[in-house]
């Protein structure tokens, strides 16, 4: 049996937050700060913002093509498809996919609005309030797009980044009163893609990622991904 997060929170006599945790991923505790001051998450109460890198701050830039403004329905999960070379600049990369969504495909911007880099880190690109964008046939008007770097069909997500996709997914479902069935994947739009890649389409179609998210809106401790015996052959 998969082992649980082993997460909790107490007040200090000062009142400050005390976190203690047994697994060294940083990013699973985050659930659990909106639940200090003794008193259990509920979805009534705010969910604290994962950190996010800003555009201005890994050298993008505001662009001047237009996108039609939109109210967010939906979060649907993409994979970068190219296989990511450790060690690779992410802000180099996010320059150059910014660059050409702008003067080869013509579009607003990058077609996403959040990367995920396989640290773990998020990077907000296109503006939320803007419709994304697609090579495919589906409508991606009103869906919050968050992207993982990585090819999914090759290598599997990393524990980090699956951590913070609970996080930022956790965060936008709150955000814009979303129903967990609205957390989806772009090949369930799609028949022309095998986007997010089978490693990490498994962890949705497994139904692993809408109960992580629920456990971290309620504020409770879910699977750790590092913990998860993943079959990419689903
Ligand atoms: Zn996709």
């Amino acid at each position: 049996m998969a082992k649980l997060h082993r997460l909790r929170s107490t007040v200090g006599a000062n009142n400050h937050c005390m976190m203690y945790r047994t697994i060294p991923i940083a990013m699973a505790a985050v659930a659990l700060l909106a639940g200090c001051a003794g008193q259990t998450l509920t979805t009534s109460e705010p969910f604290r913002q994962p950190s996010i890198v800003q555009v201005d701050t890994w050298g993008g830039t505001v662009g001047t093509l237009p996108a039609a403004p939109q109210k967010i329905h939906r979060v649907t999960l993409h994979h970068q498809g190219e296989t990511w070379k450790a060690g690779a600049d992410v802000a180099k990369y996010l320059q150059r996919l910014q660059q050409w969504s702008r003067l080869t495909k013509r579009w607003a911007d990058i077609p996403y609005h959040y990367v995920i880099a396989p640290d773990g880190q998020i990077y907000a690109a296109r503006d939320i309030a803007l419709s994304g964008d697609t090579n495919t046939e589906y409508d991606p008007s009103g869906h919050a797009l968050v992207m993982l770097m990585g090819n999914f069909e090759e290598v599997q997500p990393t524990a980090a980044q699956l951590d913070a996709t609970v996080q930022l997914v956790a965060w936008l479902v709150q955000k814009h009163r979303l129903d967990l069935s609205a957390i989806a994947s772009h090949r369930d739009f799609s028949g022309q893609t095998v986007c997010p890649g089978k490693n990490f389409y498994a962890l949705l179609r497994s139904g692993w990622l809408h109960e992580a998210v629920s456990a971290a809106l309620r504020g409770v401790p879910y699977v750790s991904p590092a913990e998860l015996s993943i079959n990419p052959g689903y």
